[in-house]
Formats: C-alpha cells, structure tokens, sequence
C-alpha cells in the first residue's frame, strides 16, 4: 500500500482523499504556500455569514431558552472534533474531514427540523426545500464574499462529501457533484466518517441537554442500556459523585466507546476491502460502521432521544410556535416580494420561491422572530 505524505503531522493513507488527486475546484485559482486546499476550504467556511449564523440556529433548544445549551455552532464544532480524532487515527485526510463537518449544517433553517419542514411544505410545489442541499447551494451560490464568483469556490471532494443525500431528480439538476446518487457509488471516508460524527455527537449532547434541561431525568436516562453501563460503572468507581458530574462522566464514556467502536469496525473493514485510492472507497461498500453489537445500541439510544426529548411536550409547544413562524413568514413574502430585503427581491424576479426559502433558511431564531413580529405585528414569544 503506498504512503503519501501530507502536510500534515501524519501520513495519510492510500485510501485517503488527496487534494493533488482531485477534481479541483469550479474556478481554477493557484495553489498557495503553507495550507492546503483543503485547509483553505475549511478556513473559507468558518469566515463566511452563513457559518456565524449558525450561533443562533435551534439544534433541539431555541437559543432563548438558556445560554449553555448547544446550538448548530457548538454542535458542528463538536461533530468536527469527534471526526477529526476518528480522522486520525484511520489516517484520512483530518482537513477534509473538518471542513465537512463544520459545513455540514450550514443550510439549516431557523428552529432547527420543525423550520425545515414547514419550509418543505411551503415549497412543495416550487422543487421543495431540503437541509443538506440548502448547505451545498450556500457555498456553491448564496455566500457573496469574492469578486470573480458567488459562493466559496470549494474542492469538488469538500463540496461531493457536504451532500449527503440527493434525489434522483434533484442529482440529475446538479450534474458532477451529484453523480454518485446516480451511479450508486459511496461518499469519500472523510464524509462517512463525518456522517457518523454528526449522530455521536447529536445523541451525546442531546442527552446531556435534555438532562440539564430536566425534560429527561437520570431515571429515564437508565432505560437506554448503553447510558446505564457507564451510569453504574460510574456510580460504583465514584459513589456518592454529584448528579452533574455523574452525567458528565457517563457521557463522556459513551461518546468514547461508540468512538472507539467505529475505528475499531471501520479499521476492520478497511482491511478487509484494501482500498487502494479515493475511487475504490467510491466502489466499495460502507466501510465506516458501527459494529453489530454498537449499532443495536446506538439505535435504542437514538430511539430513547426520539420518544423522551424531541416528542416531549415542551419541545413540542416551541415546534408549533417555530412552524407558524415559518409558514406565515413565507406566506407574507409570497405574496408580495417587494418586501423582501432588495438583493432576495431581485433574485424573486428569477425564482419567486426559491428566493423566498433561501431568505427564510438563512434567519436565525431570533431573526425569524423579529421579523415575524415587524411584519404580522404580533408578539408570539
Ligand atoms: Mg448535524
């Protein structure tokens, strides 16, 4: 298997994505010295409007409710530090790995799934409104920041790994970037790796919020099988250890052993397939996977979260405020786009829709609440 060397403090492996060996980016720009492409991608994500935004963007509690909750900016920022260390140790390319992360949720609405669908239903007969395809279309169009360009101008592997699904007929619209939902290749390992770092990290610090937040309580917690193993092991090292720590440390132990559980599976099958290049991981089966056993519990946990905390009354309650919010805001700007900011009213002119649900999906929270308020006059919250 041959070795490349990398800027990195490691050696990447075969099988690993090369920015050298890649498709480049949409407009060619020369290479500079001290970063790679890769870095610069992930450098040009965190600088832009969209990713800043993300601070005030719902992951399951609206930023309102309290400042130590997660947000989409902390959770992206932990999904990259969670597929950074897998990245590293499966010797991929940890820079490629990070910019997908941190770019990974960048097309979210406001209020988190609850914006999302509502949008979705309001576009229903405009080609619809999808989350992971709204962060492909802010770095490939919406972001205005170069002279030459819209968008970032990202590699094609950073902007192929940031669409993790795609419809047939929304794949045949976007051409190569969208290939593989047509041919039915996989993703790059850098993206699997930061698909599964997105559950980690979202299962782990739900259950963390939902217990801070007292929606969920320990006793509740200890029906999920792979909570209480860590729960009792860390009640018997540290009896008598306060509630806070006690979660604390128990998280903490679960996050590490579905980390080291996916290296361990993934490594397996790596070994097994014997990739060779970037191309034989597009041709080969997943190969970043829980085990069996991993996956079972992972699954009764992910369910657990589900049922206790996203279908929990409260929860709920703000996802039917969220839901009018978006509906009646698109509603308002569909029927007259003169009140729409003036660069999403010249772009209304084109696509009336469209403009409308990229203006809605780029509001934070509050700013959905505000202008919520400025136009129906109001006040819901
Ligand atoms: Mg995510």
């Amino acid at each position: 298997m041959t070795v490349r060397q990398s800027g990195s403090i490691y050696e990447l492996a075969a099988y690993a994505a090369d920015a050298a060996l890649g498709r480049g980016r949409r407009h060619p720009e020369p290479p500079v010295v001290g970063r790679s492409d890769y870095q610069r991608d992930r450098d040009r994500i965190i600088h832009s409007t969209a990713f800043r935004r993300l601070e005030y963007k719902t992951q399951v509690f609206i930023n309102t409710e309290g400042d130590l909750y997660r947000t989409r900016l902390t959770h992206s920022l932990e999904v990259a530090q969670i597929a950074r260390s897998i990245a590293r140790r499966l010797r991929i390319n940890e820079d490629l790995t990070e910019a997908v992360c941190l770019a990974h949720d960048l097309g979210h609405t406001p209020f988190g799934h609850a914006g999302q669908d509502t949008l979705n239903e309001c576009m229903r007969d405009h080609g619809g409104f999808e989350h992971n395809l709204q962060s492909l279309r802010v770095v490939d169009e919406l972001e205005e920041r170069y002279a030459g360009f819209d968008g970032l101008n990202l590699c094609f592997e950073t902007r192929e790994s940031i669409l993790k699904h795609c419809s047939a007929e929304n794949a045949r619209k976007l051409g190569d970037v969208a290939q593989r939902f047509l041919s039915r290749q996989r993703p790059l390992l850098e993206a699997q790796v930061a698909n599964l770092a997105d559950q980690i990290a979202y299962n782990n610090h739900d259950m963390d919020d939902g217990l801070r937040s007292g929606l969920i309580n320990l006793q509740q917690a200890c029906t999920v099988p792979l909570f209480k193993q860590y729960f009792d092991e860390v009640q018997t090292t540290y009896p008598g250890l306060s509630d806070r720590r006690c979660i604390h440390e128990t998280v903490r132990r679960l996050m590490n052993a579905l980390i080291v559980d996916l290296i361990e599976e993934t490594q397996r099958r790596i070994d097994a397939a014997q990739p060779a290049s970037m191309d034989d991981v597009r041709q080969a089966p997943p190969l970043v996977a829980f085990s069996e056993p991993m996956h079972e519990l992972n699954s009764a946990l992910k369910k657990f979260l589900h049922t206790e905390l996203y279908r929990h009354p409260t929860v709920l309650r703000t996802t039917f405020k969220a839901q009018k919010v978006v509906r009646e805001l698109f509603g308002v700007f569909m029927q007259d786009k003169r009140l729409l900011p003036v660069q999403f009213a010249q772009k209304a002119m084109d696509n009336h829709a469209r403009a409308v649900a990229d203006y809605i999906a780029g509001m934070t929270d509050r700013f959905a609440i505000r202008e919520h308020q400025r136009l129906l006059g109001f006040d819901e919250w």
